[in-house]
């Protein structure tokens, strides 16, 4: 196993064992959920809105230790940034995820996720790594679908 192996899975245990965000949040903007039948893996997703901006996530989740650290190391990266960037992030993260290349670099700010590309090597398991990505997706679509929806009623 090589050093990167190494930081790789130290990364993906420390996020396992201390995820971060966990939680609920009272009266979010959104609150999806997401299964991964194949593994097993639930979570459910809350996410706060402020405007265009993710102000506030949390995560319960029942799932592997690759679900829970991908959800974990999600959160962090999100978290106050914009929808638009963090669209941005979601497709950098499914590139790598997605990519049968070696070695990716992401942006600074994404370091942490590097770690889950050793997961490629695992097929069935990408899926759990993705999850909560996807699910965070969801989220902001229907975040988005009820602010629409209220400016709607706010017109009338
Ligand atoms: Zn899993």
């Amino acid at each position: 196993m090589s050093l990167a192996d190494d930081l790789y899975r130290e990364t993906i245990l420390d996020h396992y064992h201390n995820p971060r965000n966990r939680g609920e949040i009272t009266d979010p903007s959104a609150k999806v959920e997401g299964v991964n039948p194949l593994c097993g893996d639930e979570l459910t997703l809350y996410l706060q809105l402020d405007g265009d901006t993710i102000k506030d996530v949390k995560i319960t989740a029942k799932g592997c230790s690759i679900n829970t650290a991908s959800g974990s190391m999600m959160s962090e990266a999100v978290l106050g940034h914009s929808i638009e960037d963090v669209k941005k992030t979601v497709d950098a993260f499914k590139t790598m995820m997605m990519s049968k290349s070696g070695e990716i670099t992401l942006p600074e700010e994404m370091e942490d996720l590097e770690a889950l590309q050793g997961v490629r090597k695992y097929p069935v398991r990408i899926k759990c790594a993705l999850l909560p990505w996807n699910t965070l997706l969801e989220g902001i679509q229907s975040a988005q679908e009820d602010q629409k929806g209220q400016k709607v009623k706010e017109v009338k």
